[in-house]
């Protein structure tokens, strides 16, 4: 459990980080504060991961995001197409931070 102070030191980084995402791509601070901060609870309160080789034959496949631990995508057993690495919500966080990171 987090102490309070602990909180509003992490929503001032946040902030800060925001306030210089914002420059870059223009999205609205309250999104952004909220999807850090979702990415950042995510973290702190992953799921109990299935794991694929113990279900039975047949079964649809669980694959989870390499940031968060969240379920990233579900597929047939049969698929055939990419499997994603992250889930939607890590998945824009990180194009928003790779965009500012080749911009230099
Ligand atoms: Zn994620």
């Amino acid at each position: 459990m987090k102490e309070q102070a602990d909180w509003d030191a992490a929503i001032e980084m946040l902030k800060k980080k925001v306030s210089y995402l914002e420059v870059s791509v223009k999205l609205k601070s309250e999104e952004l504060i909220w999807a850090l901060g979702e990415r950042e609870y995510r973290k702190a309160h992953p799921p109990v991961q299935i794991n694929n080789i113990s279900l039975p034959t047949g079964s649809p496949l669980y694959f989870y995001c390499h940031a968060c631990g969240h379920l990233a995508e579900e597929k047939p057993e049969d698929y055939t197409t990419a499997v994603k690495t992250h889930c939607a919500l890590c998945q824009e966080l990180e194009g928003i931070e790779n965009g500012i990171y080749h911009r230099g």
